[in-house]
């Protein structure tokens, strides 16, 4: 991704409804809410764009009130927070009408159950693969081989062949498996990890006794399952992403409410006190 503008900066200015920040934002961060709709929706690609516009108008009302609750200091937790508002306002367009019958959509205490007693790698890689994704993209994602990968399945195999075969990223059952994963968002526990605390794990700047006990609690804490898998979504989609195409930003920038930039006033208009 291009990165000639910094969160850092592209948030603030946003917020002030500045021309340029929104330009570096709907470059940088288009991609990453399409491949969002795209695994995570039945919606055709132009759908996922018109509700990616939907949700810009809703991050940009009650003067940017969603905006301003994301992260502004780190890239991958303000991923991993956008990435949860996207699915949120997904939910509430889609119905379990729409959901595969065969295999039956999993619950909560279905995946917990499945989930029970694996090694950390195989339950990353049996959820990530009931969210919708390929043996392929899982290797990429958790960055594993395809024989970590192929024994992390075995679990799976009996009740979902189907789902474990596939190429496609897309998820079977949108409308049940966002609602686990809000399910488990909301079930947030005292001894949870904190997302920044899982940021520096993944970057190897935790020590092993921050990231031991982390580790074993993620192994029994679907909320803290959902999250790790969810930055190591956003990370393998910031490696990935090409920027948007700044011809293609233009339509998107009509649905933000943008300021006018105000001119400094000259040198000549201070002097005169104006
Ligand atoms: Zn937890």
């Amino acid at each position: 991704m291009s990165k000639l503008m910094t969160l850092y900066k592209i948030l603030p200015g946003c917020e002030e409804g500045n021309p340029e920040a929104w330009k570096a934002f709907l470059e940088n961060y288009t991609p990453t809410a399409l491949e969002i709709f795209k695994v995570y929706s039945p919606w055709p690609p132009e759908a996922c764009l018109d509700h990616w516009r939907d949700a810009l108008h809703g991050l940009s009302v009650n003067e940017f009130a969603a905006l301003r609750g994301f992260s502004h200091l780190s890239e991958r937790e303000f991923l991993v927070g956008l990435r949860a508002f996207l699915l949120d306002r997904a939910a509430t367009s889609l119905s379990p009408a729409q959901d595969a019958k065969v295999p039956p959509a999993p619950t909560t205490e279905s995946l917990t159950a499945l989930l029970a007693g694996l090694p950390i790698v195989h339950q990353e890689i049996t959820f990530l693969t009931l969210a919708g994704y390929s043996q392929k993209a899982i290797e990429n994602i958790l960055r594993i081989s395809p024989t970590v990968a192929e024994e992390g399945l075995e679990r799976l195999r009996p009740s979902y062949a189907a789902v474990v075969e596939r190429s496609e990223n897309r998820c079977l059952w949108p409308s049940a498996w966002i609602a686990i994963g809000k399910a488990a968002r909301a079930d947030e526990k005292k001894d949870c990890t904190p997302l920044r605390q899982m940021v520096r794990v993944l970057d190897g700047q935790a020590s092993w006794y921050e990231k031991s006990p982390s580790e074993l609690h993620r192994s029994q804490c679907l909320h803290c399952l959902e999250r790790w898998t969810s930055m190591l979504e956003v990370v393998s989609w910031e490696r990935t992403c090409q920027p948007w195409p700044a011809e293609k930003v233009a339509p998107l920038l009509a649905v933000v409410p943008l300021k006018e930039e105000k001119r400094k006033p000259s040198l000549f208009a201070r002097m005169l006190g104006r």
